[in-house]
């Protein structure tokens, strides 16, 4: 029976993370991935010859996580604006960070929907996290934390900013539309927002975790696609995984970063709370504009929560001549009729040529994380077994990479290695 000094199950972000950590430590390790490719909840496929992402998703090379472990360069990213088009009722108005394109103020301050007042509560609620992240972090730990949208009541912002801008745009990064995330938690992602510019690697979100793979194997772990852990147990002095359809393995110990939906069963954890997205990827003849900003609809007309010209920015995503539109709801039960109604109403007439690509039902798509924000859960959480993932951090591509960077150490630690 094959024997290692570590089992990694699930080759997402912080599996693949961990397997670095581990393997860079000189320990013998095996990553066990179910599917035919890494990256979990981070894969890229080519349709048509359109790259479509397993639902829209971006990267922040804010992150701290990424900027210290990621070759950002090396992934050819094609950012996002830094800023917003919103369908109002009387028309289309801009919304962009000041600083970062002081050319589109003007738009911005036509946009009608600065509110003097809204925006001073604004300013309350995310200056102290964007000035002292630790800090906010600490006191959420403390219970001082609520949920959004009771810390926005409380602060007085209630005016367009927060119904037409930010409820959508934050449902989509969150993936609930109820307010009930970790207020705490939506400050620091505010954060990231304003000190980054997220957008996509030209060849896919999946270049990300092929990059840590390929770091992975070099610094000596070895990657099995295709290998479904089926059951962990404890086996004399180590740990035995059992694969379907395979041969068992035996470690010294295991690190289960399966994902949420499985790591319940496989590592007897809690089951966490996730919530879903739904990706729709639309087939353009023609660009149904310029501006390469997320477009929100402020109308609130239907499911959808943003939309965007994704090939706009990553020309790589589509054919030379067709454009590459994303429509993204929270995962319910909206209808192509609905979206199609929507987008319509966002872009024009012109969406009724447009042939849709593929749908993206990702059920669980992001952990919920709910006050009081809890940025770390216990990293062992049996004899020799040990569980990292976003839903054990915080739930974003910050929140997978630090959970298995910190879940390695752990093990590392307690072998003495
Ligand atoms: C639609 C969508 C949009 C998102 N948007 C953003 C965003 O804009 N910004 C952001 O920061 N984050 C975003 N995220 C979240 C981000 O993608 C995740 O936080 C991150 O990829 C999670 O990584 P992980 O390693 O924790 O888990 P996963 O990626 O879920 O990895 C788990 C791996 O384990 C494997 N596995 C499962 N069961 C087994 C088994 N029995 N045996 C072996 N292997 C198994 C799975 O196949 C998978 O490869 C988004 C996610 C989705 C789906």
């Amino acid at each position: 029976m094959d024997r290692h000094d570590v089992i990694v199950l699930g080759a997402g972000l912080a599996g693949l993370r961990a397997a670095t950590v581990l393997a860079a430590a000189g320990l013998d390790v095996v990553v066990l991935e179910a599917q035919d490719g890494v990256g979990g909840r981070q894969r890229t496929d080519r349709v048509d010859g359109f790259l479509l992402d397993r639902g829209f998703q971006v990267l922040n090379p804010a992150y701290p996580a990424v900027r210290r472990w990621v070759d950002v360069d090396a992934l050819d990213m094609a950012s996002f604006p830094v800023g917003v088009r919103v369908r109002r009722t009387h028309g289309l108005v801009e919304l962009a960070h000041p600083a970062r394109h002081p050319s589109r103020l003007r738009a911005t301050l036509a946009s009608g929907l600065l509110d003097a007042r809204e925006l001073a509560a604004l300013a309350a609620w995310s200056g102290g996290a964007i000035a002292a992240p630790r800090l906010a972090i600490r006191a959420a730990r403390d219970g001082d934390d609520a949920r959004l949208a009771e810390e926005w009541d409380r602060l007085g912002v209630r005016g367009p900013l927060r119904r037409e801008v930010l409820e959508p745009f934050l449902a989509g990064v969150v993936a609930e539309g109820d307010g009930t995330t970790s207020d705490a938690f939506v400050r620091l992602l505010v954060r990231m927002f304003a000190l980054g510019r997220p957008g996509l690697p030209a060849a896919g979100i999946q270049a990300l975790p092929e990059q840590l793979a390929q770091r992975a194997r070099t610094v000596g772990a070895r990657i099995r696609l295709a290998h479904d852990a089926e059951r962990v147990t404890h086996d004399g002095e180590g740990v035995r995984v059992d694969v379907a359809g395979g041969d068992p393995l035996r470690a010294d110990a295991v690190v289960v970063a399966v994902g949420p939906e499985r790591a319940a069963s496989l590592a007897g954890v809690q089951p966490p709370t996730t919530h879903g997205l739904q990706t729709w990827w639309l087939d353009a003849p023609a660009s149904p504009t310029r501006s390469r900003m997320l477009h929100l609809d402020g109308t609130r007309s239907g499911p959808v929560l943003h939309t965007a010209v994704v090939s706009g920015t990553a020309p790589s995503y589509a054919p030379r001549g067709r454009f590459l539109v994303e429509a993204t709801c929270l995962l319910g039960d909206a209808s192509e009729r609905d979206v199609r109604m929507q987008l319509r109403h966002v872009w024009g007439a012109e969406v009724d040529a447009w042939r849709l690509l593929r749908r993206d039902d990702v059920r669980h798509a992001l952990p919920a994380q709910p006050p009081p924000l809890r940025t770390t859960r216990p990293a062992r959480v049996g004899e020799r077994m040990y569980v990292a993932g976003d839903h054990r951090d915080t739930a974003s591509i910050q929140g997978a990479l630090v959970s298995g960077d910190r879940v390695a150490r752990a093990v590392l630690a307690d072998l003495g290695a």
